[in-house]
């Protein structure tokens, strides 16, 4: 029996176990994957016991994601232009970090809803880790033009800085330009909490929207879209189910298929 986790906080609710029970399930592989309890202050010492405990493979999720990069002996390119870890491989007697966040997304994106980003005009809402994770693979995959927008003004200017040329920061309330954008994307939390704050633009009814929350977080975003009339308005499951595909990848060698496990925990 491998042993594998997903630690952050609050994890009680994470899909995460039985996404990668049904993943193992496809290939006879048996698996533990538990949720394991943790905040910043008790990780290391969790992930140090998990690790002696025979745990070869984690997950992280929030608010972990960056601690998780500092433990790690090694990062992977996309976790270290992230700055931050969303799958550690156990290596030997440490820790590999990666991050599969922009890929889960990108494969949501393109290979389940048949959006294809290359050349498009794209604005991305927030600037934090998930944000990060999805501008990367957003330019590697040839999006015309990139504007990010944040609360922070200065975090969205720093990642723009970051991602070069096709990026470029642009105030949450001047977001809208006189050409519409294909691609919406919400990176940020603010659904969380209940709310979403809309950027003064206009949505074209062909505007793709995507929300990277879930569930009640996304409504207030998705909401807001189709009150706007966009015929596409789409939430973050199907990246949670692409990112997990992409970790069970790397601890196992073999990419599971996700239209079954997004068909059923769906419901
Ligand atoms: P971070 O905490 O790293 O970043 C949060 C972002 O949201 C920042 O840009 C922050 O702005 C912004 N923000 C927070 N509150 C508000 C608000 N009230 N109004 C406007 N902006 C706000 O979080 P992550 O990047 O890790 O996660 C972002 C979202 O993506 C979450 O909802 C998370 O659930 C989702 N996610 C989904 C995944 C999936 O697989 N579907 C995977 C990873 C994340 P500022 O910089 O100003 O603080």
């Amino acid at each position: 029996m491998q042993h594998y986790a997903v630690f952050g906080q609050p994890i009680a609710h994470s899909l995460s176990p039985r996404i990668h029970a049904m993943f193992g399930e496809q290939f006879g592989i048996a698996l533990d994957y538990r949720a394991i309890e943790a905040g910043p202050a008790e990780f290391p010492a969790r992930l140090e016991a998990f690790a002696h405990d025979g745990g070869v493979g984690a997950n992280v999720t929030v608010p972990l994601k960056r601690d998780a990069a500092v433990l790690c002996r090694s990062l992977s390119d996309r976790a270290q232009r992230c700055g931050s870890v969303n799958t550690l491989v156990r290596d030997g007697e440490a820790w590999h970090g990666d991050s599969t966040d922009g890929m889960g997304f990108l494969h949501d994106l393109r290979d389940r809803l048949g959006f294809e980003p290359r050349g498009s005009r794209v604005l991305l809402l927030g600037a934090g880790g998930a944000a990060r994770a999805v501008a990367f693979a957003l330019v590697d995959a040839g999006v015309g033009a990139l504007l990010i927008a944040n609360r922070s003004a200065e975090r969205a200017a720093a990642l723009a800085d970051a991602l070069g040329p096709s990026a470029r920061a642009v105030a949450w309330h001047d977001a809208g330009t006189p050409d519409r954008f294909a691609l919406v994307v919400n990176a940020t939390s603010a659904g969380h909490g209940g709310r979403f704050d809309p950027p003064s633009l206009t949505l074209a009814e062909s505007t793709f929207c995507y929300d990277l929350s879930y569930g009640a977080a996304a409504l207030p975003f998705l909401d807001w879209a189709r009150r706007a009339g966009v015929a596409h308005a789409h939430d973050g499951f199907g990246m949670l189910v692409e990112q997990a595909a992409e970790s069970f990848a790397l601890w196992h060698g073999r990419r599971p298929a996700t239209a079954p496990v997004f068909g059923a925990l769906r419901t």
